[in-house]
């Protein structure tokens, strides 16, 4: 038996943007070195060109064998590497077809896994997938969804709504978080978990986060002075080099100090290179407040909350969940809480629906906090109205 990779590599292309394509090959070939470690003596690795290699593994009995493969390719390349002075790490989707079951001829084998790789990517970054039956008519579905989502920025099936944060001691808004809603003509409403990640691979998330951020700068201008704006920044709106430029641009338009703007972002923009962090100063520069989002999922390192000073840390909803109960959220809001009372740092709290959890909230000493409880996101005039009674 055969297994056939289809590898993506992530962050070559904002690498070589950023840093140049002297950084961005020896990015390619660090990696292409680092595969071919993991590789037994008659496997194959070729690259196919961009930052898209091909491994063929060769005698194995069944895809156990396949699966110790991609642990081992993914603690290869996970580790940061050393590109002529820049310290980048990098990390992979991978698609997976097998001989004979899912093919013969290598074109169909490397079609297949790169339907595979399709797959894995709708799954979030960093995984890999095996060839599954079905997987044409799910490709196909995302691409339509695509196309899709490109119309509706123009058609006007987009809205950005808001959701209310307010303060945990006496109730009164701070600000609203800008949450886009899409009401799909035949779908009915489709969730931002949904349709962000597929904007987010096509790059139309730039042009999707340029009208949210232009939406809710101009429905801002409109609230009272002490109410700010939050607007959801993703990581791939990093690596365009324009994004505080763009911020600047919607500011200018609508008239709101940038005072009253809050990005949020999540610690996968502190993972990669320092072009991130460059921009993030920028943006600092221009007077906007940053807010670290989602903190404690994903890669969540205390170490990242020193990598920039954040003006607030949002504590994720996992926590907030859980934090009645007998497991370690509680002692880790409050430890979250005291670094960032340490450091001037706000922090709210997720996702609170019950009285319980804001009362513990309140003791634990959180700040500021969002949820049903209090408000689901609600469209703007329904916002502009509790605002402005
Ligand atoms: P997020 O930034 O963590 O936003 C909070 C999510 O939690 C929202 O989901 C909100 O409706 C939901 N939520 C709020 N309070 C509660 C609660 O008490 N209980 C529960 N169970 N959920 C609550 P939503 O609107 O579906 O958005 C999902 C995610 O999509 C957001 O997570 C954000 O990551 C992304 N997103 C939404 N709008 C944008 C945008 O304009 N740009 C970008 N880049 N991402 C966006
Ligand atoms: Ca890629
Ligand atoms: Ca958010
Ligand atoms: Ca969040």
């Amino acid at each position: 038996q055969l297994a056939v990779l289809y590898i993506d590599i992530d962050e070559f292309k904002s690498v070589n943007d950023a840093l140049g394509h002297a950084v961005g090959d020896e990015l390619l070939k660090g990696v292409a070195e680092r595969l071919r470690t993991c590789l037994k003596e008659s496997d194959v690795a070729a690259r196919l060109g961009g930052d898209e290699f091909t491994v063929i593994q060769t005698g194995i009995k069944d895809r156990s064998e396949t699966t110790r493969l991609v642990d081992e390719i993914y603690s290869a390349i996970r580790q940061p590497l050393d590109c002529t002075g820049h310290l980048i790490t990098t990390d992979a989707s991978i698609g997976i077809a097998l001989a004979p079951g899912d093919g013969v001829e290598l074109d169909q084998l490397l079609r297949n896994a790169d339907l595979a790789l399709y797959g894995a990517k709708g799954d979030g970054r960093r995984t890999y997938r095996f060839f599954e039956a079905g997987m044409d008519q799910r490709a196909k579905a995302r691409r339509s969804l695509e196309l899709e989502l490109r119309q509706a920025i123009s058609d006007g099936s987009l809205e950005t709504h808001y959701q209310p944060v307010v303060n945990i001691e006496d109730g009164k808004i701070s600000s609203c978080e800008a949450l886009l809603r899409w009401r799909h003509p035949e779908r009915g409403m489709i969730s931002p978990a949904e349709f962000i990640p597929i904007a987010e691979e096509s790059g139309l998330i730039n042009e999707l986060g340029q009208w949210v951020l232009n939406a809710a700068c101009a429905e801002a201008a409109t609230w009272p002075d002490h109410v700010r704006v939050a607007v959801n920044v993703s990581p791939v709106q990093f690596r365009s080099q324009s994004l505080a430029l763009n911020v600047a641009a919607a500011l200018a338009a609508s008239g709101l100090p940038a005072s009253r703007l809050e990005l949020e972002i999540t610690e996968a923009v502190l993972i990669r290179d320092d072009a991130a962090l460059d921009a993030l100063h920028q943006l600092r520069k221009l007077g906007v407040r940053i807010a670290l989002d989602d903190f404690g999922t994903g890669y969540s390192s205390l170490s990242y909350l020193q990598r920039f000073p954040f003006d607030k840390i949002k504590i994720d909803r996992s926590f907030v969940r859980d934090i009645a109960g007998p497991g370690a959220s509680s002692s880790i809001v409050q430890a979250v809480v005291n670094i960032a009372a340490a450091s001037d740092m706000m922090t709210t709290a997720e996702g609170v629906e019950t009285e319980q959890q804001r009362n513990l909230l309140y003791i634990l000493g959180c700040n500021e906090m969002q949820g049903y409880l209090f408000s689901p996101a609600i469209p703007a005039v329904e916002v502009r109205r509790l605002l402005l009674t």
